[in-house]
């Protein structure tokens, strides 16, 4: 007789996330496929009771036609404890859409997909909950794409802040470490790094900044203005100045991640996610999910824990996390033997402000 083995029940209330289900048979074979697993909408809903459309609305893989795979994370990952909680059925991994994270009704950090860890409580950091509300508003006005490459960048752009020398940043910047720095204390309280650090709380820690830059960064207005001539680009410097927290911001050709920016990547196509859900390895069939993370995430995030607590270069972990390759490796990017060295190769500029960066020096220079 055939028996239902597992299956995370779908909920029609939920809409950002959306859980994993799988129908094993007693007697079929359960063993890796060359291709992903196909559930049957139909043999689904007679085993749960539930109509094919309510499952559909909380299955992705139910979905006919297929849902933009690219708009939604390759990972699976814990949610919010709370939307969990009302799940019965064990551990639930979502499949969360790009542009996700955090909860906002009951206000927990969701983050990148990283070591699954519930993330934190966000009652203390208002300014995180709001960030994800203006996010929303920036995929409704420019739509995924464009979003996800620019919260992306502009992840990268505060982590290159973050990482830094204290002499080569400006007072703006200076300022807006020591906010980070001070959310990190809320979200990584001293000695209990071992127990409260995942990477994924670092950028919560940047995450209304990420978003204050990528409000730029998304808008086809002032992409055209950076790619423009020199009017029009100071205007655009002017901008970014004073979301960088840098009222006096000029782009120079070294150590400049938004330089880079504005030479190679402005006026070309976001970069889109490097696999997704659909197309990646290792979750083709349930017991996959039980090994959401793997021994090497595992690996790298002790690595980053004893980083942390050595060093406290944030910004370096956030560099190195997987979350932001698209776009410090982009498809256009000149390739180099090390990761270490794309991420240099992603401040500099090839031809934009050298001349004038080298006549004036480094930190003598004016565009405007
Ligand atoms: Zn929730």
């Amino acid at each position: 007789m055939a028996v239902l083995r597992s299956v995370q029940g779908g909920s029609p209330g939920v809409v950002d996330g959306f859980e994993i289900a799988y129908v094993t048979l007693d007697g079929a074979e359960a063993r890796p496929t060359p291709s992903r697993r196909h559930p049957d909408a139909q043999l689904l809903s007679a085993f749960s009771g539930r109509l094919p459309g309510h499952l559909a609305g909380a299955l992705l893989e139910l979905r006919d036609p297929q849902p933009v795979w690219e708009a939604f994370r390759h990972n699976p990952q814990i949610g919010c404890p709370r939307c969990d909680a009302r799940h019965p059925g064990g551990p639930v991994f979502r499949i969360f859409p790009h542009h996700r994270y955090v909860c906002t009704r009951h206000r927990y950090w969701i983050g990148p997909p990283d070591i699954n860890r519930p993330g934190p409580f966000l009652d203390d950091l208002p300014e995180i909950v709001k960030a994800q509300r203006r996010h929303l508003r920036l995929l409704r006005r420019h739509g995924w794409a464009a979003t996800y490459d620019a919260v992306l960048t502009a992840f990268m752009i505060c982590g290159h802040h973050w990482d830094e020398r204290e002499e080569m940043i400006s007072l703006g910047i200076s300022l807006q470490r020591a906010i980070w720095e001070q959310r990190v204390h809320v979200l990584i309280p001293s000695d209990t790094e071992h127990q409260a650090f995942s990477a994924s709380r670092l950028f919560a820690a940047i995450y209304p900044e990420a978003i204050k830059i990528a409000e730029v960064l998304a808008d086809p207005f002032w992409r055209q203005l950076a790619a423009g001539d020199d009017t029009q680009l100071r205007l655009f410097v002017v901008e970014i100045g004073r979301r960088i927290g840098d009222p006096s911001y000029q782009p120079r050709a070294e150590g400049d991640v938004i330089a880079h920016w504005i030479e190679q990547d402005c006026w070309r196509p976001p970069s889109p996610p490097l696999t997704t859900f659909a197309a990646a390895t290792g979750h083709r069939r349930p017991g996959h999910l039980a090994k959401a993370v793997r021994a090497a995430s595992l690996d790298r995030h002790k690595r980053a824990t004893d980083w942390f607590i050595v060093s406290r270069r944030c910004g370096n972990i956030i560099l190195h996390h997987r979350t932001v390759h698209p776009v410090v490796v982009r498809e256009w990017s000149v390739q180099m033997e090390k990761y270490s060295g794309a991420i240099w190769w992603s401040q500099r500029t090839q031809h934009r402000f050298r001349e004038t960066t080298e006549r004036i020096g480094f930190r003598g220079l004016r565009y405007a």
